[in-house]
Order: C-alpha cells, then sequence, then structure tokens
C-alpha cells in the first residue's frame, strides 16, 4: 500500500538537482510491502558521472581554501538538520531499507554524531616542524586530496555514507558521492543536510546508480582518493580501476565468528550471538554467521540460541512489535533462500528458519541455525550476508581459533568466555580487525579505529581511526626554507 507520495529522486551536479542525462530512471520500493513506491531516482551513465566528476573538480577549491572553522561550523549545521527531522528519517529509513524501526532510529541518531566528531577533527588538522641543517625552516603540511570519490553500500545508508563525506569535507575536499541504488533517498537527504548547512554547492555532486557509474568513478584519474564499501568483489574491481597511483580505502566483507568456551554464561552467550546474527537481518558486514562452541557446552547453546531465533518476530519494521525486517531487496532473498539450500544440500542440518515467510508483500524469512557445519561447506566460508547461522565445535581454544581463522575474511570476531587469560591469548592471535569480548561481533564505536584484516580491508587506510583516519583524506608536502 502507498503510505508516503513517491520521491522524484534528482542527481545533484554542478549545483543543480537534474535528472540523469538520458532522462532513464529505476524505481525504489519498500521492501516490507512491494506496493509501496518509494521514489524514482536517476539510473545514470557513466557519462553522468563523468560531468559530475568534472563540475567538482572545478569547484572544490572554494572549499579547500575554507578555513577551518567553516568546514567545521557546515558540518555541524549539517548535523543539526538531521538532528531536527530525526523523526521523519526514521520512518523514510524503514521504508526505503526495511530496518526496524529501532535499527533506524539508532543510525539516525549516530548520523549527526558521526559529522560532529568530523567537525571537531576539521580543527586538528596539523603538521610537524623539524630541525634545518642551515637554521631555516623544515615542515609538513597536510593538504586535501583534491576530489574524493564515496561509493557506499545500502546496509547503513546514512551512517556509512556520513563516516566517508565527513572526513572528506572536514579535511577540505570535493566530493563525488555514489551512493546504493538500494537506498537513494537516504543518500538525498545526507547531501540536502550538507547543503542546507552552508556546504559550497559546487563542492558536492549526487550521482545515483549502480555499477556503471560507480566504475567510471573509480576509473576517473581526476579524483584522487576512492573511499568505498561493500562487498569483497566489487572492492576488487575498484582496486583495479583505481590502480597504483592513487589511494583507496576499500572496507568489504567478512564471515564473523563467535567462539564460546566452556566457561561461558550460556544464556548471555545465545543473546549475544542471536543479537549480532539477526540484528539488521543478519545484513550487518559485521554481523555474525558463525558460532564456534567448545564441545562441552555446544547441545546446550545450540537449544538456546535455536529457542531465541523462534522467539524473533519477522515483518514490517514499523509494525509495533516486530523485531526483524525483511531483507532489504529481491536479490538479497534469493541469495539467502539459496545459501540455505546449499547448506542442507552439504548436509548441515537446518534446525530452524530460513524459508520465507508466507506473507510475500515482502521480502520476509525467518531466522535460520544450522547446525552440524564442517570447515569445507560453503555455509562456513563464504558470506551470506542474511539470518543464517552456522554452528561448528571444538574441542580446545586453539582448535577454535583455527577455525575462526578459516577465512579470507578478518572483519570482526567474538569470544564468550569469563576467563581473561583465554579471552586476551584469543585477542592477540585471531587474524580479524575488530576483536570482542562478551559483546556481538556487530557494532563499534564512532572515534575507536575500525577496519578489517586480510580481504576484508585494505590494509593501508582504516576508515574510521581517531586522527588517523584524516590521513586518507589529506596528502602531505615537506617544505624546506632557508
Ligand atoms: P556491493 O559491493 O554490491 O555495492 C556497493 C557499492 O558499490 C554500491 O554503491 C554499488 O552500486 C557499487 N558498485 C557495484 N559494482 C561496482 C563497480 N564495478 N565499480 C564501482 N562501484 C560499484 O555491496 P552491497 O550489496 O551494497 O553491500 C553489501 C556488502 O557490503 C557486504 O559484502 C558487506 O559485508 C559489505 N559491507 C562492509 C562494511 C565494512 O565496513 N567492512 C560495512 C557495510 C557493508
Amino acid at each position: 500500500m502507498q503510505t508516503r507520495p513517491p520521491h522524484a529522486g534528482l542527481n545533484f551536479v554542478a549545483g543543480e538537482w537534474a535528472p540523469a542525462a538520458g532522462g532513464r530512471a529505476f524505481a525504489r520500493r519498500n521492501p516490507a510491502d512491494r506496493d509501496d513506491l518509494v521514489g524514482e531516482f536517476p539510473e545514470s551513465s557513466a557519462a553522468d558521472m563523468t560531468a559530475a566528476i568534472g563540475a567538482v573538480a572545478e569547484g572544490a577549491a572554494e572549499w579547500a581554501a575554507a578555513p577551518a572553522e567553516r568546514r567545521a561550523g557546515v558540518l555541524e549545521a549539517a548535523a543539526n538538520w538531521l538532528e531536527e527531522r530525526a523523526g521523519d528519517l526514521t520512518e523514510e529509513l524503514v521504508r526505503e531499507e526495511g530496518k526496524t524501526r529501532a535499527e533506524a532510529a539508532m543510525e539516525t541518531g549516530r548520523t549527526p554524531k558521526n559529522l560532529r566528531f568530523y567537525a571537531a577533527e576539521a580543527l586538528r588538522i596539523t603538521g610537524t616542524s623539524y630541525p634545518a641543517d642551515d637554521g631555516g625552516l623544515v615542515y609538513t603540511r597536510r593538504e586535501p586530496v583534491g576530489v574524493v570519490g564515496a561509493i557506499t553500500p545500502w546496509n547503513f545508508p546514512l551512517n556509512i555514507p556520513s563516516r566517508k563525506l565527513g572526513p572528506a569535507l572536514a579535511a577540505g575536499n570535493g566530493v563525488v558521492f555514489k551512493p546504493s541504488p538500494v537506498t537513494p533517498l537516504l543518500a538525498q537527504r545526507l547531501v540536502e543536510a550538507l547543503l542546507a548547512g552552508g556546504l559550497p554547492p559546487r563542492a558536492i555532486a549526487l550521482v545515483h546508480g549502480g555499477a556503471e557509474p560507480g566504475a567510471a568513478l573509480a576509473a576517473d584519474p581526476r579524483v584522487g582518493a576512492v573511499t568505498f564499501t561493500g562487498s569483497t568483489a566489487t572492492g576488487r574491481a575498484i582496486h583495479a580501476d583505481v590502480g597504483p597511483s592513487r589511494r583507496s580505502q576499500l572496507e568489504m566483507g567478512g564471515k564473523n565468528p563467535v567462539i564460546v568456551l566452556d566457561d561461558a554464561d550460556l544464556d548471555r552467550a545465545a543473546q549475544i550471538i542471536v543479537k549480532g546474527a539477526y540484528g539488521l537481518s543478519g545484513q550487518a558486514c559485521t554481523g555474525t554467521s558463525r558460532v564456534i562452541a567448545h564441545e562441552a557446552v555446544h547441545d546446550a547453546l545450540l537449544e538456546r540460541v535455536v529457542r531465541l531465533a523462534e522467539s524473533r518476530t519477522v515483518g514490517n519494521g514499523l509494525h509495533e512489535g516486530v523485531d526483524m525486517g525483511p531483507l532489504a531487496a529481491d536479490f538479497q532473498l534469493r541469495k539467502v533462500l539459496e545459501y540455505v539450500r546449499i547448506g542442507e544440500e552439504e548436509g548441515a542440518k537446518l534446525l530452524t528458519g530460513g524459508r520465507r515467510l508466507d506473507d510475500e508483500s515482502g521480502f520476509f524469512v525467518t531466522p535460520a541455525v544450522f547446525a552440524g557445519v564442517t570447515p569445507g561447506m560453503r555455509i562456513a566460508r563464504e558470506e551470506i550476508f542474511g539470518p543464517v547461522l552456522a554452528f561448528q565445535r571444538a574441542a580446545d581454544l586453539d582448535e577454535a581459533i583455527a577455525l575462526a581463522d578459516d577465512t579470507e575474511y578478518g572483519l570482526s570476531a567474538g569470544i564468550v568466555t569469563r576467563d581473561l587469560d583465554r579471552a586476551l591469548a584469543f585477542a592477540r592471535r585471531v587474524r580479524s580487525g575488530l576483536v570482542k569480548v562478551n559483546q556481538p561481533t556487530s557494532g563499534m564505536a564512532m572515534t575507536v579505529p575500525f577496519g578489517g584484516l586480510k580481504e576484508s580491508s585494505t590494509q593501508t587506510f582504516k576508515e574510521q581511526a581517531g586522527d588517523s583516519m584524516m590521513l586518507f583524506y589529506t596528502q602531505e608536502k615537506s617544505v624546506y626554507i632557508s
């Protein structure tokens, strides 16, 4: 059912809202109710992207010359704009992506805080001075890179772009933003917030669409830095397009495990696992997809997790009492159901869930738990990005860590134990960028370094790393004066 008038989405290029040059558009529908049209948005081409990059390449100089206090002020004002509209944005986020109201409210609450954090970073960009041989002056200065390309996924359509546009603009760069076509409306809201906050219109461009404009953005030599969050396959393609002489920062997939040791409080462990596995309907990069349980507690833990999974109410996130929304898109639904089929075919035991709801108005799937999963199975190795949990057994901590590491990914890994020594050993040894002790694998603080190891991330720059995060968005010069 149409709950609001559909939105007429536009690109923002050279200071103006405009359709794609060819006039093509794509529709975005509510994943919880296919009769609810969220809006239509420009299906941009590579040529649209090339024009947008040209406009920002020309317009970025004004912003680069703006005093740091002005840059900070714009980000603060954009944060205010978002906060004033948090209620409406929360509803739009539920409708566009399929989050529950609580999940959406968390994101609309956090995004302005991100912008305030980067506003403060704008004031902290410093250089260093060095002793000069001739008594002169040697110092470094940090300058904006120029044009930053930001390519983002749909699972946090405000929060993730704010962690890219915020620092890029704080450092004085122009930005070309290519959001996911799954969540174009919220991307547009973020750009509206920045413009309302006083960002010079030619310092930013928004180009809707999919892989075609995305690839054109990554490949364009006028773009000095490309920041990307999305799947590892896309990240690899972007890495090739950017090449060695420009910089890229790629935050990619995960296959995140939780180890549960024999001393764990099993009720607590089950809560931690279920929160990490089924929050955002399993569509979080740091979401839990594997449980590696000590064999002494495996069966009792499994029983608790199945019970909690079955107590989740799946439905439209706008409705009271719903604690797991739909999958965000038809391709997500197909992928999750396909992995459930693969898991059963591989011989793992599906204890609950993994089925589409009878209500086919949306992409609803019940939370799945597989037992008897062995390391060679695809459901133990490949990112599913949905509410599917795979249980494995381990005899001790050594075997559990070996199983945890037996994947190409290294984004987040957790352990549940009361034994500090074993928790610290795990933190030291596991090959993962984020390590969680007695917490879900998902969730992190904005001020703390965040980024994966192995195929989950580029290893040169972390996405969000306190003041070191600004290194990606600035380049350094060394100046010698006699
Ligand atoms: P995706 O890789 O399909 O798309 C991400 C973005 O890349 C979209 O804007 C898309 O249009 C664009 N794109 C697609 N092909 C491209 C190409 N060839 N060149 C340039 N751009 C291209 O990912 P998704 O489905 O939007 O998001 C889900 C994935 O994101 C999961 O793998 C998840 O783990 C990952 N993710 C990672 C993090 C993290 O911080 N590591 C956070 C959130 C999501």
